[in-house]
């Protein structure tokens, strides 16, 4: 049998194996995964991982604590017992940035804190990206190139998920491709559902989520500043996301 038609089989094997509709927390959208969880957890190890060893890490141990106590109240409030949650602060006052990776690693860039402001702020962008990693956004983008590659990936990743490939592709579904050009956004669609899911984080861990709202109106003035700022090219802020916050906002008083 000619190696191609063997892949082809094993492809669709795999997809069948993996392949199951889930549905999203909160929003309850139906999605389809093809990527096994425990698989998706140790790619955002890998990656968390790499992120250390390359990275500046904070040692101002005023925002570290802030931190970690801030993303435990909202890691608490998303039920996720089985994630192993690590927070981190990165000392880099020209990235305006923050991520999620799946398993519960998350990072937060010190070039971010003068737009979370205060405890809430950074409540906000916490939730936000921890409602990316429970929808497994990641995970779903992922998916959808793999029915669009041929599925080369897809076997990579149950063959062998250190190939540098596979990390790539997740480095990039969670925009943390290093040049802005490379940085893929999140679907608009998954931009206001992690922001859904963010608010019911928040109002969860006790937050006030009017912190949301106020995180997003300072990031677009930011973005009128003279930087680009680099949490708005994978998180564009547009009056459409500022106007559905509200919205949520008010469904809960
Ligand atoms: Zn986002």
């Amino acid at each position: 049998m000619a190696k191609t038609v063997k892949l082809g089989i094993l492809f669709v094997y795999v997809i069948l194996l993996f392949a199951s509709c889930k549905e999203v927390p909160v929003t309850e959208r139906k999605q389809l995964i093809l990527i096994p969880e425990s698989g998706e957890m140790k790619l955002g190890e890998d990656a968390f991982r790499k992120i250390i060893k390359e990275s500046k890490l904070s040692n101002n141990r005023d925002i570290v604590d802030k931190v970690k106590k801030v993303g435990s109240r909202i890691a608490k409030a998303s039920n996720r017992t089985h994630y192993k949650w690590e927070f981190i602060v990165i000392e880099d006052d020209s990235t305006a940035n923050a991520f999620c990776l799946p398993g519960g690693k998350i990072g937060i860039y010190t070039g971010i804190l003068p737009y979370t402001k205060d405890e809430k702020g950074l409540a906000a962008v916490i939730g936000h990206e921890v409602g990316h990693a429970i929808a497994r956004h990641g995970a779903e983008r992922m998916s959808t190139a793999l029915l669009a590659q041929a599925g080369q990936i897809a076997l990579n990743l149950i063959v062998d998920v250190d190939d540098p490939m596979v990390l790539d592709a997740l480095n990039r579904a969670y925009g943390l491709g290093t040049e802005i050009g490379v940085i893929l956004p999140f679907s608009r669609k998954q931009e206001l559902e992690a922001d859904r899911i963010g608010v019911s984080l928040m109002d969860k861990a006790e937050y006030n989520a009017i912190g949301a709202l106020e995180f997003w109106k300072r990031m677009k003035q930011g973005r009128q500043g003279k930087q680009p700022l680099v949490y708005l090219s994978t998180h564009p802020v547009d009056d459409k996301r500022i106007a559905e916050i509200e919205k949520l906002l008010q469904i809960k008083k």
